[in-house]
């Protein structure tokens, strides 16, 4: 009965995309991560996909963030102020509800920046937050069986990052990031077309080439799209055409990057786990997978089964929305999360504090209803 009236939320705060997906509804909100700010009043002039039309297009008092840089928050104040607004938005802007709140983070995020996030999310009136590695996440959505004692490969290739990560028994083996993705490969066509074409364009065309007529491997068939842009010299609009085999050279050193990545990850897989991806393969998710033939290059390349999650787009959050109605998993999973009203520092002055939050080597204690003690800690 509860549930039908839960207000728990999960969120993927992602480089290029939040999604929020709400127990009991599904996936509620799926914007880009951008904001729009008045820069002379500071104020919020748009935030999500209304915020992404202005990209390029603002006069000079507007300015479009996009405040998750890389993997990392660049921003502290814009992210929250946007994790608000999709809050609200989540809940139609009523007020009075105190939602859990399950947020997928980048698995390289400093302490700091986790204690941004949660923050946030507690000033956006969330009653408990947990945060969980986005990599655990979009392995869960995809239906991996991650708490089986065998490896799962799951690579995310995001908007800011590429994330690696091997797991087994709910636990991350091996993970790394590299900062290399979606944007990387914008950025590779906008320097292509400018050199080779002296043709100036902005990064809503690079990332519409890349979604059209971008691969990582030969297709099948030839692709063209006429694309628009300013030229240096003249200076004036103009039209080209390119076809796939350009795009494919402009994204060829980024789509490398990615392949070595997961080429030393295979090597650092400890051997029990290495056999197991032999027979189970890997996973690809995340919005830069969509990349035409990544699939197929990373088979060439690895020589293992590569498979595409479902939906990559919104792994993260259907995993991390899963987890809210599994919360003995995602007790066990989720990094430092301590309920706020029901631990307290050890090392406290004995009141209840409003939130916890652990730094290394400290420990938190509760009293479970039976009377038991259970002690939680940062290695
Ligand atoms: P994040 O988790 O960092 O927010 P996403 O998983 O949402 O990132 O993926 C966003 C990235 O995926 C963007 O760089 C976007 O351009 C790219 N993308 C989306 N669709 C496609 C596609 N069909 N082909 C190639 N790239 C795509
Ligand atoms: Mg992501």
């Amino acid at each position: 009965m509860f549930a039908l009236f839960s207000s728990d939320l999960a969120i993927d705060l992602g480089t290029a995309n939040t999604c929020v997906y709400a127990r009991g509804k599904g996936i509620i909100v799926n914007e880009p991560s951008i904001v729009a700010i008045n820069k002379i009043n500071g104020s919020i002039e748009a935030v999500g996909r209304e915020a992404k039309d202005m990209l390029g297009r603002t006069p000079g008092n507007i300015i479009a963030i996009k405040p998750m840089k890389d993997g990392v928050i660049a921003d502290f104040e814009i992210t929250e102020k946007m994790l608000t607004y999709f809050i609200k938005q989540a809940h139609n802007r009523t007020v009075w509800v105190r939602p859990r709140i399950v947020i997928g983070v980048p698995s390289e995020i400093t302490q700091v920046e986790k204690r941004a996030v949660k923050d946030s999310a507690y000033r956006a009136k969330a009653s408990e937050v947990f945060l969980v590695e986005e990599a655990m996440a979009a392995a869960i959505g995809a239906g991996m069986p991650i708490t089986e004692p065998a490896g799962n490969m799951i690579v995310d290739v995001g908007g800011g990052t590429t994330d690696i990560a091997v797991i087994s028994l709910a636990g991350i083996v091996y993970s790394k990031a590299v900062r290399v993705a979606g944007n990387e490969m914008d950025e590779a066509i906008i320097s292509y077309v400018k050199k080779t074409y002296n043709l100036l364009i902005g990064e809503r065309t690079a990332e519409n080439i890349k979604i059209r007529v971008g691969s990582a491997y030969g297709l099948d068939e030839r692709i063209t799209m006429e694309i628009k842009g300013r030229h240096l010299i003249e200076g004036v609009p103009k039209t080209i055409t390119i076809t796939d085999e350009e795009i494919r050279e402009a994204l060829a050193e980024t789509v490398n990057v990615i392949v070595d990545a997961v080429r030393v990850a295979l090597e650092r897989t400890p051997p029990e786990l290495s056999a197991d991806i032999v027979d189970r393969g890997i996973v690809l998710t995340g919005g830069g997978s969509l990349l035409k033939n990544l699939d197929k290059r990373l088979r060439e390349e690895t020589g293992l089964p590569v498979a595409m999650a479902d939906d990559p787009l919104s792994s993260v959050v259907l995993g991390a929305g899963q987890m809210l109605s599994d919360f003995a998993l995602l007790r066990k999973i989720s990094i430092d999360s301590i309920a706020p009203s029901h631990w307290r520092l050890a090392a406290g002055c004995g009141r209840r504090p409003h939130r916890v939050d652990l730094r290394p080597g400290q420990y938190a204690v509760r009293r479970t209803r039976a009377g038991r003690r259970d002690v939680r800690c940062v290695l």
